[in-house]
């Protein structure tokens, strides 16, 4: 067997909602993007795992600003990434991907335990593979998860689609800042120094210590995660 590029494809648990939809989850989005994965996987032939975040469902900071206890809070986000997998796996199986959620923490009965080993063999076998539950610990994010299971798993790039309409890293917010422009390419260094938002900080180092470059891109351009996946100069390099 030739050797396939290896990909992890990090997705805002947001993607999957929609104002046209009452539901944390909007069924039609999640087939659109299982639609434009399983495109993206069959015609690049790739290694495919995806982590799917939760911030449709809940986020951590939300009830520990309420004055829950953060462990708590950040467990109940953790579970909603699994509801996220689930449906994603889903919507990847009806187009026709063998799909497996290996979840970070323990539930037999819904998915499969996350282990690495078992997690490469299904990327050999050409399933695609869901990461659910992030990395198990509280206090930490998906993106953080993404970054870690791509160097474990030794992903060649880490591309994280974005969902708000940024569709890369700018120099300001261009939401807020008309001048602002969008680099193609910047350095980890640079996404420090300059405190670009891309990701959060924890990730970011944990990228640049282990060499680990990310393609920020728009998650909702058709066409887009073909492009990001197939290593064309969509959105930014950090590197
Ligand atoms: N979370 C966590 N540990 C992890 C991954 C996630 O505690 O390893 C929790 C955290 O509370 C986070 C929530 O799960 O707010 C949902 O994940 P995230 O905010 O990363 O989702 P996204 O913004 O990507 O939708």
């Amino acid at each position: 067997m030739g050797e396939r590029r290896r990909i992890v494809l990090k997705m805002s648990g947001e993607a999957l909602a929609s104002s046209a939809s009452d539901e944390t989850i909007d069924a039609s989005m999640v087939e659109r993007i299982a639609v434009e994965i399983a495109r993206a996987r069959d015609e690049l032939d790739l290694e495919l795992a995806v982590m799917v975040g939760g911030g449709n469902i809940w986020r951590g900071t939300t009830g520990a600003g309420a004055g829950m206890d953060r462990a708590t809070s950040d467990t109940m986000g953790m579970l909603g990434t699994v509801i996220n997998a689930l449906a994603l796996q889903d919507a990847l199986e009806h187009q026709g991907q063998v799909t497996r959620v290996l979840s970070a923490v323990q539930m037999a009965e819904v998915a499969e335990p996350y282990i690495r080993r078992r997690a490469i063999r299904h990327l050999e076998k050409g399933r695609v593979v869901v990461f659910a539950a992030g990395m198990g610990n509280p206090y930490f994010t998906t993106d953080t998860s993404a970054a870690l299971r791509a160097a474990e798993i030794e992903a060649e790039m880490l591309c994280k689609g974005t969902h708000g309409g940024v569709d890369g890293v700018y120099t300001a917010d261009p939401r807020l800042d008309s001048s602002a422009t969008k680099y193609d390419e910047v350095s980890f260094m640079e996404v420090v120094s300059k405190d670009l938002r891309v990701m959060d900080l924890t990730a970011i180092t944990f990228c640049k210590d282990n060499g680990l470059p990310i393609r920020v891109f728009d998650l909702m351009g058709a066409g887009n995660i073909m492009k990001a996946l197939g290593g064309e100069p969509i959105g930014t390099l950090v590197r």
